[in-house]
């Protein structure tokens, strides 16, 4: 016997496989494909542009560390000292005033560090500004791509280094060569994409809503290609990553964002923040997170002390 719900799913079935009076034909749906989604979408608060969890804890999981081909390492257990007080806001930001002392007697123009330092930083459709400060790595690629890397690439000769080229660039803040010199392509008080989590295509959940909220900065950084891959990949990586002059440089962006929020800015690596979507970046590679502290602390207490 044929139990009465097994009649009525049959029923339904029949019922809606006679082809539609308006096409003629059945309408046949694609199978619905498992797309790869972002791991951090489920994690991001549409409301307040942040993601769950406490300040430090998000340090904690964004700045995990990026291992050959975009692997992640695990959440930090702790984060250095310093980075920490600033995630629980135990020390203040740097002043307008003091920062303005410290790059005047350095010589450095507030053009290349983001752009108006008197001004805030980007905000959301919603009107919510930046929370986020983004480290990539250029991901330069040597021509020829299987060439050793030489000293050059840390000299101006390298056409890599040339930043003034990238002054139209669409898609960061600003770009550091590996001499430590940087230039703004966008002033930090425009929103701007910078990762595949801000766009709607390949983050339908959160996507475009969310521009605005993340300071993207590049640092230059020499690749070549692994002959196991396919041609012109930029898998391998320079190690160390980043000089010590680029660390220096990143600490100022970071500390001149975080003096323009009048806040602290969570740290991220990109390739955590496009963590699970298809075509994942994998930089920045080789980023050695004590040193960019410890830069970062010295600095800080140059520029209080300016
Ligand atoms: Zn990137």
């Amino acid at each position: 016997m044929i139990p009465a719900r097994e009649i009525v799913a049959i029923t339904v079935l029949f019922v809606f496989s006679f082809p539609s009076e308006k096409t003629g034909s059945v309408e046949i749906y694609p199978p619905v494909v498992e797309r790869p989604h972002s791991a951090l979408a489920p994690r991001f608060d549409m409301a307040t542009m942040r993601f769950t969890g406490s300040v430090p804890s998000q340090a904690r999981y964004l700045l995990r560390h990026v291992y050959f081909g975009g692997k992640l390492g695990d959440t930090l257990e702790f984060l250095p000292k310093f980075i920490d007080s600033l995630m629980l806001e135990r020390l203040p930001v740097i002043t307008r005033d003091q920062l303005r002392k410290y790059i005047a007697k350095h010589k450095i123009d507030s053009m290349d560090i983001g752009g108006n330092i008197s001004r805030p930083l980007s905000r959301t459709k919603s009107g919510i500004m930046a929370g986020y400060f983004i480290i990539h790595d250029a991901s330069n690629l040597m021509s020829p791509p299987y060439k050793k890397f030489t000293p050059i690439v840390n000299s101006m000769r390298w056409y890599h280094n040339q930043i003034w080229r990238q002054k139209d660039f669409k898609w960061a803040h600003a770009f550091i060569n590996r001499l430590g010199l940087s230039i703004t392509c966008n002033d930090f008080e425009k929103p701007v994409y910078g990762t595949k989590f801000e766009k709607s295509i390949q983050n339908p959940d959160v996507g475009d809503t969310c521009v605005g909220n993340f300071i993207h900065i590049e640092n230059i950084m020499p690749r070549r290609s692994s002959r196991r891959k396919r041609p012109y990949n930029d898998e391998i990586a320079i190690n160390p990553g980043l000089t010590n002059k680029q660390y220096e440089r990143l600490a100022l962006l970071y500390l001149t964002a975080s003096c323009r929020k009048e806040g602290w800015l969570i740290p991220s690596f990109h390739a955590v923040i496009d963590e699970g979507i298809k075509d994942a970046h994998s930089d920045p590679q080789n980023f050695e997170l004590n040193k960019w502290v410890k830069a970062m602390q010295k600095l800080y207490h140059q520029i209080q002390k300016a």
